[in-house]
């Protein structure tokens, strides 16, 4: 599996763009959240918005949501030879995420009777629920509460054969998303929001490798992060923390 990040950075990033992630399992490529830096970042890795099969949303933060209409929009609004050839997109979201999600992008998307079906089709998953990418296995679990309280969010496992990796979306608070027990000897990789100054809606780095074990911190690659990261080298230096970097690959 390949990853691409689009970008790493936090909500308000001049440089590094929303934190947005393609995966490449095999044939099919999964877009992880679509931020308003969308439209610059996915081109900047040298993909198109056709190239998506499936976009999950994580919550509805514009860093996370911004960019979705417009890319929705463009991939319905495709001419070829003058024939309209439009291409519905498959979005993947948390069943109770589903109606803020339609809402948001109807007061766009819905006019001259079209509504956000014609233009999106949605693939709902509660808490546990497995959707299948040939040998990939992708399910959501609640971190409701755990990022800002009461705002719907979740982040994914993605298991195959040997391994899996975890993303944990936005968060806080891991002992609430109960992120320890979803992680086993199978697992190769925890994406993981890093934020290096106090925050209130972000783990913190020390929070970070306080709640992880030791022996896990060589898993962790770190995420949307402040965009003077530099500043905070020697927080990092004395960890095994990866930072993932915007652009470059990982594979698993
Ligand atoms: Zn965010
Ligand atoms: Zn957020």
């Amino acid at each position: 599996m390949k990853i691409y990040p689009l970008g790493v950075g936090g909500a308000f990033t001049k440089t590094n763009y929303h934190n947005n992630y393609i995966l490449q399992l095999n044939e099919t490529n999964l877009l992880v959240d679509a931020g308003t830096t969308l439209r610059n970042s996915i081109t900047e890795a040298n993909f198109s918005y056709t190239d998506i099969d499936f976009v999950f949303i994580s919550h509805l933060h514009f860093d996370h949501v911004g960019g979705l209409e417009e890319m929705v929009m463009q991939r319905y609004w495709q001419f070829n030879a003058s024939q309209h050839t439009p291409e519905k997109t498959k979005i993947i979201v948390h069943e109770k995420l589903l109606p803020a999600l339609k809402k948001l992008l109807s007061n766009g998307l819905e006019n001259q009777d079209r509504t956000v079906d014609d233009f999106c089709s949605f693939i709902t998953l509660s808490d546990g629920e497995v959707y299948t990418f040939g040998d990939y296995e992708f399910s959501l679990f609640n971190t409701t509460n755990a990022h800002v309280k009461d705002l719907l969010s979740s982040g994914f496992k993605l298991a195959w054969q040997e391994g899996n990796i975890l993303f944990t979306g936005d968060i806080k608070w891991m002992e609430q998303a109960n992120i320890l027990s979803r992680i086993d000897e199978k697992t190769v990789a925890i994406f993981q929001d890093i934020s290096f100054t106090s925050n209130g809606v972000h783990a913190t780095m020390e929070e970070v490798l306080q709640y992880y074990p030791t022996d896990l911190h060589v898993k962790i690659y770190g995420m949307h992060y402040n965009d003077n990261v530099e500043q905070f080298h020697h927080m990092l230096s004395d960890t095994k923390i990866t930072l993932v970097k915007k652009h470059g690959v990982l594979e698993f």
